[in-house]
C-alpha cells in the first residue's frame, strides 16, 4: 500500500507524527518513507510492506497528512506504474531533469586514461553545449591483467575539468560501495564542481549487496545497466532493489544481450524494449549503443552501425544515450574499437536530433493535439 502525503509536509508536525505512530504500530507491516525532491515541492511517499490486505484503506485515507492512498500488489512496487496512480515520473539532479519525455546524451570516455583526453573530450562537449558525459574510473574487466581504470587517482582532475567545462553530470561506474565514498570525498574536496550519476554495470546488475548499498544513499542518482544474460524482469527487479532501499532516482539502461545471435555485433541490440520499460515502470530509459554494437562497422549507405543503433533507440523514445568517444580510439586503453572520434560528435548529435524529431512526430501522429 502506498500513501502519498500532502506536499511539503513537515516531519515534525503533529499531523505527521500521529500518522507515523499509527502506521509503525500496525502489526507485521514494514513502513518505509521515500522523499521525492521536486523543483517546486518536496513530496513524501510512505510504503506499507507486508500483508496489507486486511488494512482498511478508508481508515488510512483519513489519517492526518495523508493525501491519497494507492493499493499496489504488482511487481516493482516503488518504481512500477500502477493503476490509478499519479506519482511523478523522473527526478531532478544538479539542475537537470531526467524523465520519460526528454533526452540527454552522455558522450564520453569509456575509461579515463589521462588528463589531456578528459580535457579534449569535455572541451568538445562544451562547444556543443552538452552538460553530461561518461567517464570510467573503475573498470570491471573480463581479463584480470587488462587495465582496470585509474580509480580514485583520476577523480580530482576529472571533476575539476568538468567544472571548467560546465559539465553537470558524469555517469561513472562503481563496482564497490567504497567507490561511492571515494567519489563523494573527492567531489567535496574539489568543491562539488560537477555531479555524478553512479553507474552499475551489466556484470553487477544482480550484485544484490552492491545494489542495496547504492540504494541506501540518495545523494547520487543511479544508472543501472540491464543484465546482459538475464531476463528483463530480473533486471527491473534489480532496479527495484535500489528503490526498496531508498533510492528511486534510477535510469534504466539497455545495452544489448550477450548472445552469439547478435554477431557480428558485440551484443544483440535490445532497444525495442524501451517502450516496455516505460510502460511497466516510471524510470527514464537509456541506451548504450557502444557496448551493444561494439565496433565502428559501416553500413553500405555510409552510416556507422553505432549511429543506426542509437537512432533506433531514439526513435523508440530513449531518454538517455550513453556513448563512447575517444580523441584517439586506436590508443584507447578500453574499448577503442567501438569509440567514436571527437570530430564525429557534431555529426552524431545531428543524427540523434533527426531521430528525435521523428520520434516526436510519431508521438503527435499517435495522439494528435486536441483542437
Ligand atoms: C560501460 O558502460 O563502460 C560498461 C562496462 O558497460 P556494461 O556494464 O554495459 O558492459
Ligand atoms: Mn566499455
Amino acid at each position: 500500500m502506498l500513501l502519498i502525503m500532502h506536499p511539503n509536509i513537515d516531519e515534525k508536525s503533529e499531523a505527521f507524527q500521529q500518522t507515523w505512530t499509527y502506521l509503525t504500530t500496525l502489526p507485521n507491516i514494514r513502513v518505509q518513507k521515500h522523499i521525492v525532491e521536486g523543483k517546486a515541492q518536496r513530496l513524501m511517499e510512505i510504503y506499507l510492506i507486508g500483508n496489507t490486505a486486511k488494512i482498511d484503506k478508508e481508515i488510512i485515507e483519513i489519517l492526518p497528512g495523508v493525501e491519497r492512498v494507492v493499493r499496489i500488489s504488482e511487481e516493482y512496487r516503488i518504481l512500477g506504474k500502477h493503476k490509478d496512480e499519479r506519482r511523478t515520473i523522473g527526478f531532478d539532479y544538479n539542475g537537470i531533469r531526467f524523465d520519460q519525455d526528454n533526452l540527454h546524451i552522455f558522450a564520453g570516455l569509456c575509461a579515463v586514461d589521462n588528463r589531456e583526453n578528459v580535457e579534449a573530450m569535455m572541451k568538445a562537449l562544451a562547444v556543443q553545449g552538452q552538460p553530461c558525459t561518461r567517464m570510467g574510473a573503475y573498470k570491471p574487466r573480463t581479463n584480470p591483467y587488462s587495465f582496470q581504470g585509474h580509480g580514485k587517482g583520476c577523480l580530482p582532475y576529472t571533476f575539476e575539468l568538468a567544472g571548467k567545462y560546465g559539465i553537470k553530470v558524469i555517469a561513472m561506474e562503481v563496482t564497490h560501495e567504497d567507490h561511492v565514498e571515494e567519489i563523494d570525498a573527492c567531489l567535496e574536496k574539489t568543491g562539488r564542481p560537477t555531479g555524478v550519476m553512479l553507474q552499475i554495470g551489466t556484470r553487477n546488475t544482480q550484485n544484490f549487496e552492491l545494489l542495496k548499498a547504492i540504494g541506501r544513499q540518495t545523494k547520487y542518482p543511479v544508472l543501472l545497466k540491464r543484465g546482459y544474460g538475464i531476463s528483463l524482469t530480473e533486471s527491473l527487479n534489480a532496479a527495484e532493489y535500489l528503490a526498496s532501499e531508498g533510492n528511486a532516482n534510477v535510469v534504466f539502461c539497455l545495452r544489448g544481450m550477450h548472445s552469439s545471435f547478435g554477431a557480428p555485433h558485440r551484443n544483440l541490440v535490445d532497444f525495442a524494449q524501451i517502450p516496455v520499460v516505460k510502460r511497466l515502470t516510471r524510470m527514464p530509459v537509456g541506451i548504450d549503443p557502444s557496448h551493444a554494437v561494439g565496433s565502428r562497422d559501416l553500413s553500405p549507405e555510409g552510416i556507422l552501425d553505432l549511429f543506426h543503433a542509437a537512432a533506433q533507440g531514439v526513435i523508440a523514445g530513449a531518454n538517455l544515450i550513453l556513448v563512447d568517444f575517444h580523441p584517439e580510439p586506436l590508443k584507447a586503453l578500453v574499448d577503442g574499437p567501438q569509440a567514436l572520434r571527437l570530430e564525429e560528435l557534431p555529426l552524431f548529435l545531428e543524427d540523434v536530433q533527426i531521430a528525435r524529431e521523428a520520434y516526436e512526430k510519431r508521438r503527435r501522429l499517435a495522439r494528435p493535439p486536441l483542437s
